[in-house]
């Protein structure tokens, strides 16, 4: 008899955001089809934001009143979060912002995140329209765990490092081009990345940089300090009672666009909607956060200074990827870091040396499904979990990225914080 998104200062309505575009181009007719039903059952007041552009959910979630809002819910790929974790570390109240629960239902082609919480809450793998289902099932129940992000500087212009934070992945290599070859068939839904990996293994070449990580054994003190009082405070719940506050929120079934050419019917909405939180601005492209704002990165030093000498510099620098992850899952059917938890505080460090076969990598691939990649004794692979990362590729073109989203490529650095951002799960 416990739920919802409210603590006791917030109201409790969830403003879904939905990348009309995302996936196969169907996540508002999957969201009506198989979820709105089951949060109206459930009590569960939404009020629908559909995205019109990239980044409009970014501007959104920077500018808004979040005291309005009981948890921000998006629907569509990882693309999608990591705007709205993006605009919510840029915000001057960071602190606090990132306090507010988040939630994803899985309608993009790229579900990592989605695929992770339904891993942790001990289901077994599911067909896509299941997967939905079952994250649909956690936004009702409404349970909210902590869950880790990473600070990643882009170092370009070391002396004007630009900083975004991620909830999932850092890849660079193989698995980066395999993400962004593969939009071209974003069509095929998650298999997106099965053909990506099969295009790309025909034409597998070597990435040369200079990888560096801190190891966790160096700071494992800390490790244990920060799960214990993590532990204390990882639950929230509340009543299923509990009702929107008051009529200045959509209804549940209401379904709002809140742009200038259709604006909502409920005209307390209008009025929200005339504000700066809706109005349409010229935002910036996909970009890092020029203003710093979020925590101290206490573990990195600049980009142009030599990594501290606890460090770790791998000695090779020839590779056929690298991918650093903070959740279990890269894709729906891609277990890369089985031992990965929400909030476990630890970057899962894998890279693979250049010289491995092409027959080799595709077992690696194949492995990973089941997430038994790491057991293949594989000579190439190696897997190790860090706190803070450095890699610096030498070719002045190439891909990088954040939870699958291209970032400005050059010199990059990583730290994790643990547990800083709320997720509902379970
Ligand atoms: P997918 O998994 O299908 O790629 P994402 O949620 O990752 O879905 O979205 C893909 C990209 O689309 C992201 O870069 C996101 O920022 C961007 N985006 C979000 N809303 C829109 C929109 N309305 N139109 C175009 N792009 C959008
Ligand atoms: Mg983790």
């Amino acid at each position: 008899n416990r739920v919802l998104y409210s603590e006791v200062h917030r109201p409790c309505s969830v403003m879904l955001l939905v990348n009309p575009h995302s996936g196969k181009g169907q996540a508002l007719s999957l969201f009506t089809g198989h979820v709105q039903h089951m949060l109206n059952e459930a009590g569960v007041p939404h009020t629908l934001v559909i995205t019109e552009r990239q980044n409009h959910a970014r501007e959104l979630v920077r500018e808004a009143d979040l005291s309005q809002w009981g948890a921000l819910v998006i629907m569509s790929g990882d693309g999608l979060l990591f705007e709205v974790v993006n605009g919510l570390m840029e915000r001057e109240d960071w602190e606090e912002a990132i306090q507010t629960p988040l939630g994803i239902l899985p309608g993009g082609s790229g579900n990592a995140l989605a695929a992770s919480i339904h891993h942790y809450s001990g289901a077994q793998p599911v067909s896509s329209e299941e997967l939905l289902v079952s994250c649909g099932f956690l936004l009702c129940k409404g349970l909210v765990s902590r869950m880790d992000l990473a600070s990643i500087h882009l170092g370009s212009s070391p002396s004007n490092p630009t900083r975004l934070f991620s909830f999932l992945s850092l890849a660079w290599g193989f698995v980066a081009d395999v993400d962004v070859e593969s939009e071209k068939y974003r069509h095929v839904g998650a298999a997106r990345f099965t053909m990506g990996t099969l295009v790309r293994l025909a034409s597998l070449r070597v990435y040369k940089g200079r990888l560096a990580y801190l190891p966790v054994d160096e700071v494992d003190g800390e490790e244990e300090d920060r799960q214990s009082s993590v532990s204390l405070e990882e639950m929230t719940s509340v009543s299923p009672q509990c009702q929107p506050p008051s009529s200045a929120f959509c209804s549940s079934t209401l379904l709002c666009r809140p742009s200038k050419d259709s604006p909502c019917q409920n005209a307390a909405h209008n009025s929200r909607n005339s504000n700066n939180a809706f109005k349409a601005k010229n935002w910036e492209p996909m970009s890092a956060n020029a203003t710093l704002t979020g925590p101290p990165d206490s573990l990195l030093v600049p980009l142009d200074q030599p990594v501290p000498s606890d460090w770790v510099v791998v000695p090779e620098e020839d590779f056929v990827l690298m991918l650093a992850m903070y959740q279990s899952h890269l894709a729906k059917d891609l277990y890369a870091a089985p031992d990965s938890t929400l909030d476990d505080g630890l970057i899962h460090l894998i890279y693979v040396r250049a010289g491995i076969s092409r027959t080799a990598l595709l077992r690696l691939f194949l492995a990973m499904e089941k997430g038994t990649h790491l057991a293949n004794n594989c000579p190439h692979l190696v897997y190790t979990r860090v706190r803070a990362l450095r890699l610096e590729p030498y070719s002045p073109k190439g891909v990088i990225t954040v939870d699958g989203e291209v970032v400005e490529y050059g010199p990059v650095q990583a730290q994790v914080h643990g547990g800083i951002a709320r997720l509902i799960t379970r």
